[in-house]
């Protein structure tokens, strides 16, 4: 694990089952759960279960099972919500300047309308 690694962010809680969410789907190295919060009619968190900080890390430190299994599961929640069609967008926030809440890896799947240009 990363040392810089925060155990006690609020995914990792939810991963230990310490905190409730509302799942969608989940494979071996990665579970699906909505957005407590949604900016968007579909708002899906995707996040892998080992304890990665962000984006860099993850792609950077990840095995090729943990890859496979995380893209296979955002593909598997596209497909759920059927927004393969009309679209979608995926987001991730990374550090300050990414303006990341949680420090635990995780993609926004967004979806439902028309989302504009960008997200404000
Ligand atoms: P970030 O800014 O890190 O990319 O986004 C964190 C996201 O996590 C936000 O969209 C926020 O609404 C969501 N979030 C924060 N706390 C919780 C929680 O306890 N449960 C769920 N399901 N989502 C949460």
């Amino acid at each position: 694990m990363n040392n810089l690694y925060d155990v006690n962010n609020i995914f990792a809680k939810i991963l230990r089952s310490e905190v409730p969410c509302e799942k969608i789907l989940e494979n071996e190295h990665a579970l699906a759960i909505s957005d407590i919060n949604p900016q968007a009619p579909i708002h899906k968190l995707i996040i892998p279960k080992n304890p990665y900080i962000n984006f860099y890390d993850f792609i950077k430190n990840a095995s090729i099972e943990e890859h496979e299994s995380f893209w296979k599961l955002v593909n598997d929640v596209i497909e759920h919500f059927k927004v393969e069609t009309e679209g979608f967008r995926i987001i991730t926030n990374s550090g300050k300047n990414g303006n990341q809440d949680v420090p635990h890896f995780h993609i926004h799947l967004l979806g439902g309308e028309n989302l504009g240009k960008m997200i404000g």
